[in-house]
């Protein structure tokens, strides 16, 4: 029996939420929040037509603002919060769980909206240049709550969608069923699917474009190494899929498992991405269409990758046209018994199935399942800790277990081709 509130109802979240009626036992009332209340009322009407025993209402929240967060949980007394809105809410969402004393869930890592503004722009030069990586985000806003957290006697689940979520899974599953020390991980992260368009993004398109246009990185030997954009390119042959192109990019697990698996030499993560995609990128790039700074344009002051998304298709509306399959999984090396060891865990899904249970493309719902299981393990007891933590840091089992359950079953493959 427990209440949630949900905050975002975008591709992600329409998934989560759907997932959360699904496992009906611990989730009993819900409220769905979001900027435009209007996607809330329409998927509460989805699930009531479906006859969920789940109690739905829906209400109005501006995430930005920390007040009217606290506002809507003190209204609603929600036992916990799942933020499923965009990574540039997570502080405010945060500040107002600890104001109120309530759980916290999330599925990204804080970036800025505004990566012009001085004070954030000063601290994140000294971060490059300390730390040696560029992405905007970093776990270090979110790992600053730990001890705020702690006193507080709440949890806060940091990354549970699938990359980084399951990822992180999957290495503490390897960790304690395969390996006595893991050396080497390799992150994969296919997307086979083909939604006819010359240009789309899987997810929101402002924050899939930063970080495909940012610069690479990998961790090796306690350091990070910095690549050009798509500087790094292999092609692996993934199951169920077929050969791909893919490419080193910087990924926010990379963070968290450097620090939390310190015997870990070298982790990387490779996405695909296809030349049509590849080539506008560049070029919109190139025109600065995918720049965060605001331009005045005649008289109005717009931020080029802001009106770059409200021209792309939305990715909730790619589900109908997106055929083939994701695979996204892990390839480890390390040692067993003395002996060195080779293992692949990956779950396969498939566009057009999810779109069939729950109208939503693959990547959303690859991401959505992991945000209910996190919540419900949290909600249950199972994964609270008063802190801040990532996936990494709790028994992988029972995640495991309802992977399987709810739609992303996984595989393990004691021989995989490895990735040079
Ligand atoms: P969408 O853009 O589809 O949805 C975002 C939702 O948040 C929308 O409903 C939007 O409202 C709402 N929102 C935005 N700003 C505010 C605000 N200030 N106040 C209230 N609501 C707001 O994004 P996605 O569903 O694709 O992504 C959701 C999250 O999932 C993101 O943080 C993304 O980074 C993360 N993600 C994580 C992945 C993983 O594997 N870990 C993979 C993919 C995504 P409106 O409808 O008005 O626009």
């Amino acid at each position: 029996m427990s209440r949630l509130l949900v905050i975002g109802c975008g591709g992600v979240a329409q998934v989560a939420i759907q997932k959360c009626a699904q496992n009906n036992k611990v989730f009993t009332e819900m409220c769905l929040a979001s900027r435009t209340v209007s996607k809330c009322d329409a998927l509460k009407d989805k699930l009531e037509k479906q006859g969920t025993t789940v109690k739905i209402t829906t209400a109005t929240v501006n995430a930005d603002d920390s007040a009217d967060v606290a506002r809507l949980i003190k209204e609603y007394q929600p036992d916990a919060v799942l933020n499923v809105a965009l990574p540039y809410q997570d502080l405010a969402i945060m500040d107002a769980c600890l104001e109120c004393k309530v759980d916290y869930i999330d599925t990204a890592n804080y970036e800025p909206e505004d990566t012009d503004e001085p004070v954030w722009r000063a601290a994140y030069e000294k971060r490059c240049e300390e730390k040696g990586f560029t992405a905007y985000f970093d776990y270090s806003y979110q790992w600053a709550y730990m001890d705020k957290f702690k006193e507080a006697g709440i949890t806060g689940l940091l990354g549970t969608g699938f990359d980084p979520g399951v990822t992180s899974v999957f290495v503490a599953y390897a960790k304690k069923h395969y390996f006595d020390e893991i050396t080497c991980v390799d992150i994969l992260d296919c997307n086979g699917g083909d939604h006819g368009y010359a240009f789309a993004t899987n997810f929101n398109p402002e924050i899939n474009l930063r970080e495909v246009s940012a610069n690479g990185s990998y961790w090796e030997n306690g350091k990070w190494v910095e690549t050009k954009p798509m500087e790094i390119k292999r092609v692996y042959d993934f199951p169920e899929v077929g050969q791909k192109d893919m490419y080193l990019l910087h990924h926010e697990e990379i963070e968290a498992l450097g620090r939390n698996f310190p015997e870990i030499k070298r982790i990387r993560f490779f996405m695909t991405f296809g030349q049509s995609y590849l080539d506008h990128m560049r070029c919109l790039e190139d025109v600065g269409m995918l720049s965060t700074s605001p331009i005045n344009f005649e008289g109005k002051e717009i931020v080029p990758i802001q009106f770059l998304k409200a021209l792309l298709p939305d990715p909730a509306s790619l589900g109908p046209r997106t055929v083939g399959k994701t695979n996204i999984g892990c390839i480890f090396k390390g040692v067993k018994d003395g002996k060195e060891k080779t293992l692949y865990i990956y779950n396969v899904c498939d566009h057009q199935e999810c779109y069939k249970e729950l109208g939503s493309q693959a990547i959303s719902y690859t991401t959505g399942v992991p945000a209910m299981i996190g919540t419900s393990l949290v909600l249950e007891g199972k994964w609270k800790k008063p802190g801040v933590y990532t996936t990494d840091e709790f028994d992988p089992d029972p995640y495991m277990e309802m992977l399987n359950e709810y739609g992303l079953p996984w595989v393990v493959d004691e021989n995989p081709v490895l990735v040079d």
